[in-house]
């Protein structure tokens, strides 16, 4: 059989995505050859259309097709509570909640030993300035409940400690290791009221 070298290149393309192997790599790649040209053309385009108009707010690392996101730019939002957290796709859980109305910060990851990550690879510098500008009140760092999101939020705090804002870290009804993604609206809400201080001296 001829060495079909466009669909190889497809299909090693399809392996670049998450939980995606070489097997159902192959079934997507010949699902494609199958369509027909509207459909392969208009999903070439959807590809390429996501790189083109999305990119970072400026202002808090969420994902946005305008100059800032709608939640930066919303004259309804409470913008003296702020939640940290790792990545942008965090938020959603937050949004779930009813009375949740602050605002976000999107850290771009965790501090990790094993991957070299450090505080300085992260989003951090952004958040200081954001507290002078916006008149922070309150910062909820909202990491995952791992190793990495634990030391992350622990060192954050650190870092904040000469600021004017009050810390608090979620209380979770989550064992460690899990993922915020993966938690209900009723848990996220009651460890947002069961927040702790990250800081000694405000009770
Ligand atoms: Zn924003």
């Amino acid at each position: 059989m001829d060495e079909l070298i466009s669909i190889e290149k497809l299909k090693e393309a399809f392996q670049k995505l998450p939980s995606v192997g070489a097997k159902s790599a192959e079934r997507m790649a010949y699902a494609v050859l199958k369509m027909d040209t509207k459909t392969v053309n208009n999903f070439a385009d959807a590809l390429k259309e996501v790189k083109e108009k999305i990119h970072p707010c400026p202002i808090c690392g969420l994902y946005t097709e305008a100059p800032t996101c709608s939640v930066c730019s919303s004259t309804t939002r409470d913008h003296s509570l702020l939640i940290v957290i790792s990545q942008p796709l965090d938020y959603q859980s937050f949004e779930k909640i009813d009375n949740f109305n602050g605002v976000y910060h999107v850290l771009g990851g965790s501090i990790s030993a094993s991957s070299g990550i450090g505080i300085n690879d992260l989003n951090v510098n952004s958040l200081f300035a954001r507290i002078d500008n916006e008149g922070i009140k309150e910062i909820i760092i909202a990491t995952n409940p791992t190793i990495e999101g634990e030391t992350t939020a622990l060192y954050l705090a650190k870092l904040l400690e000469p600021y004017p804002t009050k810390v608090t870290r979620l209380a979770y009804g989550l064992p460690m290791g899990g993922h915020l993604g993966y938690a209900d609206a009723v848990t996220l809400e009651k460890s947002i009221k069961g927040r702790t201080s990250m800081k000694g001296e405000d009770e």
